[in-house]
């Protein structure tokens, strides 16, 4: 059997009728830049996160971006975030030009940890990101208490976070601004790149407008140098479709991540922990386990394809060689760097797959055991 870490187009398949039928509309509509889609899929989005707007963006990244741009995050500013994220939010950060400022995970919830938060304050600090990892949100109140005590932004990075909960409020709509991606293998997906900013802050959504769009509150009148990031109407019509099935998808999600916990319970393998105070969306299921790299390799030679996210921490990498990190800064990004495996789990993944990664995973297990003895004698 071979499982592929993906299977967008399985996706597809079960909704083809209703996605040929939306972007044929936006083909023969002759509008293909913020159109009537655009709107709506806003509107749309903005009721799901339980926030009063959205504004499409045309991809995570460039949502991140804008998001510090609009709270007046520059040079000589710092922001802190999460060691073990995603590149995009930390490069997000550079491109503002204010410095990132990066702490360790908390052990459980592979979120940031907020007394790290605390004791990296300092009168440069402008704003947090806290990343909602894996599905599964950061421990949003002590955060926000910290913000408010601090006079900081919160600028939520929900790119792997979409209706996920914290305390019965849905990611995204807990801080200042929160920052979605609909890369195509997110749980809400475009068929190529897309973002979102959501907000209750009227003030800084009409900022967000205008970044997004060449500084422009109406044509032809450039009040900032802004940009040219707009989610387009295809995206958006897509995206306006398969926003009817994220809940569905999610529970999906979940009722694998459960069989899978259940499946791997009597084993070595270190099982993602759901936090009581909110409910995990399974962007990723991510496990940690001894000798990764070799129990990789043996289920790849079994057909399963699998991922690490991420094998090299942002602090790590040659571009953050200048931000005085180094080996050893966060201990626990850098040992879990080592251990965690990403493997498949989308909506559309059959349960006998499931079970078939299991028995294959403890299988690898077994064998890497003996030979350990082996090798040992
Ligand atoms: C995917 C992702 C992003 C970036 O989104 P793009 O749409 O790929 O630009 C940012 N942060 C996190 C945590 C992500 O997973």
């Amino acid at each position: 059997m071979r499982v592929p870490f993906d299977a967008l187009e399985r996706q597809y398949s079960k909704i083809a009728d209703e996605l040929d039928r939306a972007i044929k509309g936006v083909l023969s509509s002759g509008r293909y830049i913020l159109g009537e889609n655009v709107a709506k899929f806003e509107e749309e989005f903005a009721r799901y996160c339980g926030t009063k707007h959205a504004v499409g963006i045309s991809s995570g990244t460039a949502a991140l971006h804008l998001a510090l741009l609009a709270c007046g995050v520059g040079p000589g500013d710092e922001v802190i975030t999460a060691a073990n994220t995603y590149i995009a939010t930390i490069f997000a950060i550079s491109y503002v030009g204010a410095k990132p400022v990066l702490v360790d995970i908390d052990p459980e919830s592979y979120t940031l940890d907020v007394a790290q938060v605390e004791r990296a304050i300092t009168e440069r600090t402008r704003a947090i990101i806290p990343v909602h990892l894996y599905g599964q949100c950061a421990d949003m109140d002590p955060i926000l208490e910290l913000a408010k005590s601090h006079k900081l932004r919160v600028i939520e990075d929900a790119a792997q976070a979409h209706g996920a909960e914290y305390k019965g409020r849905k990611a995204g709509s807990l801080g200042d601004l929160g920052c979605f991606s609909f890369y195509p293998s997110k749980n809400l997906g475009a068929c190529g790149d897309g973002g979102a900013v959501v907000t209750n802050d009227e003030e800084l959504y009409q900022k967000l407008r205008i970044y997004r769009y060449m500084g422009q509150p109406r044509k032809h009148l450039h009040m900032v140098i802004g940009y040219q990031e707009r989610l387009d109407e295809l995206q958006a019509a897509i995206l306006r479709v398969k926003l009817r099935y994220l809940d569905r998808w999610n529970e999906e999600r979940r009722r694998l991540a459960a069989l899978y916990n259940q499946l791997l319970a009597d084993t070595e393998v270190l099982l993602p922990k759901e936090q009581p105070y909110g409910r995990h969306v399974y962007h990723l299921y991510v496990i940690r386990v001894r000798r990764r790299d070799a129990v990789k390799a043996r289920l790849a030679e079994a057909g399963i394809e699998t991922q690490i996210h991420y094998p090299t921490p942002a602090h790590l990498q040659p571009a953050y060689a200048d931000l005085g990190y180094g080996k050893g800064s966060f201990p626990i990004t850098e040992r879990y760097s080592g251990e965690i495996l990403s493997l498949p789990l989308y909506p559309e993944l059959k349960e006998e797959e499931v079970r078939e990664i299991a028995r294959e995973l403890k299988r690898a297990l077994e064998r890497l055991e003996l030979e350990g003895v082996a090798h040992a004698a």
